[in-house]
Formats: C-alpha cells, sequence, structure tokens
C-alpha cells in the first residue's frame, strides 16, 4: 500500500481497468467527493496494459442491450479527451467490403488506434498521475477481499475496514467469481447466459494482408462468427490463466517497435447464448477450457491448417518441415487435435467462417498457418440494474467487463462516465 488510508471516502473505485478509470476521471473532475480507487494489482490498469487498441466506432465493444448508438457516440467523446487516441489509417476497405458482401460477410469499418503493449505503460502512468494530481487517492497492491452490506464497508487484503457513501466495482473478466460472491452477499441477482468460445489464428503477414490496409479489420460472418483483436508487426500470442483452464489471447508492439516478426494474429470467435437447463457462460467456457487441459497435459492445444485439412492431429515433427515454415510464438501450447476438444458446432461454423476469410483474403488459410485453441471470453456476470447508470443498490455500482456493461477498452471506459453520472447528478 503506497500510503495511510482514512477510514471513510465519499466513493471507492474497486478496479484500476479502463472501467474504474473512466469512473475515477468523471468523478474528479467534476466533484470534490474524497475519492479512493483500489487495484489488487503491482501497476494499474487492467486491461490496458495489453495492447491497447481503442475502437471508436459503435458497436464495437458496446453491448446492444446497453448501449444506444447516441449514447456510446457522446460518451465516445470524453474518452478520447482522456486517451488522446492517434487513429489508424484504413485503405482499399471496399475492395474487401465487395469481395465479402457476394458471400453474406459483413466487414465493418472502424476508427481504431493503437497504443502496443511495449508503449502501454508510459500511458497508464500518465493517466494514474493525472488522477493523483486530481486528488484522487491510488492504493495499488491492494485486494478487496469482501463487501459488508450492514455497515457499506469493504475488508482489504490486510484486515483494514475502509467505509464508503458509493462504490463502484469495475473487476474485469478475470475475477468473475469474486464479483458474483459480493452479488450474492448484496443480494442482487445476475444471469451469465452469453460466452464466446473460439481459437486464435497465427499466419505470416504476407498470408492476411489486409492488415497493412486496416489494422484490426471487424469481419461479421454467419453463425456469430467473428474476427476479433488482430494483432501484427511485432506479434504475438499468450496464454492467460483463469481460474481452472488457460485461454489464449494475442497482442502486439507499437508501430514503431523496431524488430517485427513479420506474423499476425487474430481470433475467429462465436457467441454462444445458452438457455435452460445450462446458463451459466463462465461454467461452459471453464468445462471446455478444462476438457483442453487434460488433452494437452495442463496446457492449450495448437493445430497446423495442414494437418486439420487432412484430418490428421499436429504433431512436433509436424512444425519441423519445409511447408511449415513459421515458429509458433505460444511456446507452451502443445500440438495437437482441434477436433477432440472443440464441441462440433463451434468447431463447424468457424471452420466455415475460415473458409469465407480464405475467399476474401486468399492464403490465410496456408498448410504453414497455426490455429491454437481454446480463446473463451466470458463477458458477464449481467446484474439486474435499477438505473441507466449501472447501479444495483442504491450506493453499489458494477461496471467493465466483468459486469457485462462492455467488451473493450472503449467501452469499458464509457461504462465508468456512466456510473460516475449517477454519483454525479
Ligand atoms: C491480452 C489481452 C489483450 C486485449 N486487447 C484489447 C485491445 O487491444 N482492445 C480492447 O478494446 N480490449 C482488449 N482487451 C480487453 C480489454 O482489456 C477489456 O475489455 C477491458 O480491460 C475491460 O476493462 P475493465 O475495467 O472492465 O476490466 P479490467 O481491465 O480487467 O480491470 C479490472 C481490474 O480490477 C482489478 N481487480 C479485480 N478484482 C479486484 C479486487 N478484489 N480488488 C482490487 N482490484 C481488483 C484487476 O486486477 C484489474 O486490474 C484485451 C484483453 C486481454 C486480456
Amino acid at each position: 500500500m503506497e500510503k495511510r488510508l482514512r477510514k471513510h471516502y465519499d466513493v471507492i473505485i474497486v478496479g484500476s481497468g479502463p472501467a474504474g478509470l473512466g469512473a475515477a476521471f468523471k468523478l474528479a473532475e467534476n466533484t470534490n467527493r474524497s475519492i479512493l480507487l483500489i487495484e489488487k494489482k503491482k501497476i494499474s490498469s487492467g486491461g490496458l496494459r495489453n495492447d491497447c487498441k481503442q475502437n471508436y466506432t459503435y458497436p464495437v465493444g458496446f453491448p446492444l442491450e446497453h448501449w444506444s448508438k447516441e449514447e456510446a457516440d457522446l460518451l465516445l467523446k470524453e474518452v478520447k479527451q482522456h486517451l488522446h487516441p492517434r487513429m489508424e489509417e484504413r485503405i482499399h476497405v471496399e475492395k474487401y467490403q465487395k469481395r465479402a458482401r457476394k458471400i453474406g460477410v459483413d466487414i465493418l469499418s472502424i476508427d481504431q488506434a493503437h497504443v502496443g503493449t511495449d508503449r502501454s505503460s508510459a500511458l497508464i502512468n500518465a493517466l494514474v498521475q493525472q488522477l493523483k494530481d486530481l486528488k484522487v487517492e491510488v492504493a495499488l497492491h491492494t485486494e478487496v477481499i469482501l463487501l459488508d452490506r450492514a455497515i457499506k464497508a469493504i475488508t482489504l487484503n490486510d484486515g483494514t475496514l475502509l467505509s464508503f457513501d458509493d462504490i463502484i466495482l469495475a473487476p474485469g473478466r478475470a475475477d468473475y467469481e469474486w464479483l458474483q460472491r459480493q452479488m450474492d452477499t448484496l443480494g442482487i441477482t445476475y444471469s451469465d447466459n452469453i460466452v464466446d468460445i473460439g481459437i486464435r489464428v497465427e499466419t505470416r503477414e504476407e498470408n492476411y494482408p489486409i492488415v497493412r490496409d486496416y489494422y484490426d479489420p471487424k469481419i461479421l460472418f454467419p453463425g456469430k462468427v467473428r474476427t476479433f483483436c488482430t494483432n501484427s508487426g511485432s506479434a504475438h500470442i499468450v496464454r492467460e490463466k483463469y481460474e481452472g483452464y488457460y485461454s489464449v489471447n494475442g497482442h502486439s508492439l507499437s508501430r514503431d517497435y523496431n524488430n517485427p516478426n513479420g506474423l499476425v494474429n487474430f481470433a475467429m470467435l462465436k457467441t454462444i447464448r445458452l438457455t435452460e437447463p445450462v446458463v451459466s457462460g463462465q461454467e461452459f467456457g471453464k468445462i471446455l477450457g478444462q476438457m483442453v487441459m487434460q488433452l494437452s497435459g495442463g496446457s492449450v492445444i495448437m493445430q497446423r491448417v495442414g494437418d486439420f485439412r487432412l484430418g490428421s492431429r499436429s504433431k512436433k515433427e509436424t512444425f519441423n518441415s519445409d511447408l511449415y515454415d513459421f515458429e509458433p510464438t505460444l511456446k507452451n501450447a502443445v500440438a495437437g487435435d482441434l477436433s477432440l476438444c472443440m464441441p462440433s458446432k463451434i468447431l463447424r461454423d468457424i471452420w466455415k467462417a475460415l473458409k469465407m476469410l480464405d475467399t476474401i483474403i486468399p492464403g490465410v488459410l496456408h498448410p504453414s498457418t497455426i490455429l491454437y485453441y481454446p480463446e473463451i471470453k466470458t463477458y458477464s456476470n449481467k446484474p439486474s440494474f435499477i438505473n441507466d447508470h449501472f447501479m444495483v443498490k442504491e450506493g453499489y455500482y458494477i461496471i467493465g467487463d466483468g459486469a457485462g456493461t462492455s467488451r473493450g477498452i472503449t467501452a469499458a471506459w464509457a461504462s465508468g462516465i456512466r456510473a460516475a453520472g449517477g454519483i454525479v447528478g
């Protein structure tokens, strides 16, 4: 903990990801209330630290049940004032859109800015310093363990008890179980029936040249499949730890980074909306992730497209043949067979979408291309909100990816602004 905390704050914000930051700035710039921003990690600020591609076009990142275009556009202007995006160029997009339309695929034109993993820390540190200058207290490496509903207080990992008038919970996706426990304590009902399941594709940039014209192409296929989070230049695949399983993800360094690896990666995700009797997206994602853990000896699976087409599993040797001319960037992925661990409905729809993508951008299904599995996005414990400011109970607000009010950096930040608006009045 950086310094001694007071016993009471007008507003406590839990989580310093973009949702928490958005709320902190809105409050600090518009009220004189005492504000404490708490983050359990040593460094602020959640998902902003990874890659940091910012999408500024509705509806990317904005769940439709919570956001109208007018509201999102209005708040995106405020987000820009803090993140100062340098927009990426988009060229020749019409050429790809024309090809896509012919086969029933939609390519969205999105305003985007990309910071890069190597530059994001500088951005975050600057934002935190600005908050401190605005008299926001920031407690890093400090975890909120539980909420006490009766006395409106939280207990920290060192046993400190802090009370508040208003609290904004913005714990992100990875801590969904913690959030569920707090909602149970508060007596708030929630549902989580949506989950995105998919693969991450890695290939040489020349096999997916669209990235030279459009940094992170948003492509929508039939069967609720879409491309997500494309990385190029110096692009890497990573393994993220969740409770009981790993999910893959991708990031890249800034355009100015002078040692590009010439690779591209992007996710192909299918959205699954579950109905009775299995209604928990998180549980469904966890079960699939755990199956991969079993089949890979505790990691994630990768398979070359050449092997997948032949119906044979990839092996270590596959990655040495002359057709397979680049090394996987995720070193601890295990060569295997996707069709053994992916539900057939998901695999069918994603493979169909990949074939459509290969029609629009010929080459992406080169035999050397690698498919990594699983990429799982368990977005939300959608709480029952009682007003438009994401209030769940008098004085309690829940926002961000963990609450299903966002699916990306800019929408998370906008959710913070909206929640703070409920306190500012
Ligand atoms: C590898 C990777 C790359 C990504 N790339 C992009 C991208 O390029 N563009 C994009 O739009 N989105 C991207 N995302 C998604 C994006 O990061 C999220 O949409 C966004 O960060 C959600 O913001 P949030 O504030 O809701 O949660 P988070 O950013 O997850 O922040 C939540 C914070 O709360 C803290 N916390 C949780 N529980 C507690 C507790 N009990 N006490 C104290 N602190 C707590 C966590 O440590 C965390 O720092 C990426 C995600 C990952 C993992």
